[in-house]
């Protein structure tokens, strides 16, 4: 099989997943890995590891250590995280082709991120993915209740 994506540096912020061939839309592309928590449980948060968190719809969640956590945030993505459930029952998520993509490209994804699932505050969830229906935030827009999340 054909190497599907590359991690290099990104304009956008830090390493980020490139396109190593074309991509065709809805193509399984690679798996959300990383050390698992169980439900209602929350990694330390660390400078680096504040986006890296995904929450599961069970409840259970992901801290992101594989190459799909290095993946960036945009409002305007070509990928997004779908949850597969295997033979056990355990959730996985995936990361998946949106629309056809092209060979060197980034892979961007909207992390809506839940806020409410973060016991410290945070302000380092403000969006510089630069396209044009950019709504200043990676938490997901059902969390906010008028308030801008704060710009540093
Ligand atoms: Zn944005």
């Amino acid at each position: 099989m054909t190497r599907k994506v590359i991690a290099r540096k990104s304009r956008l912020h830090g390493m980020g997943l490139f396109a190593c061939r074309d991509l065709k839309a809805g193509e399984r592309l690679i798996e959300y890995k990383g050390k698992r928590y169980g439900k209602g449980e929350y990694p330390e948060m660390g400078d680096d590891g504040i986006t890296k968190f995904l929450g599961l719809s069970d409840g259970t969640g992901i801290d992101g250590t594989g190459w799909a956590a290095l993946a960036n945030h945009s409002c305007d993505p070509n990928c997004e995280l779908q949850e597969e459930r295997d033979a056990r029952g355990k959730l996985h998520a995936w990361l998946f082709a949106l629309r056809d993509i092209k060979a060197g490209e980034e892979l961007l994804w909207d992390y809506r991120l839940d806020i409410r699932s973060r016991k410290v505050a945070y302000t380092d969830w403000a969006c510089a993915c630069g396209s044009d229906n950019c709504r200043g935030t990676m938490a997901d827009p059902k969390r906010i209740r008028g308030a801008k999340p704060a710009k540093r």
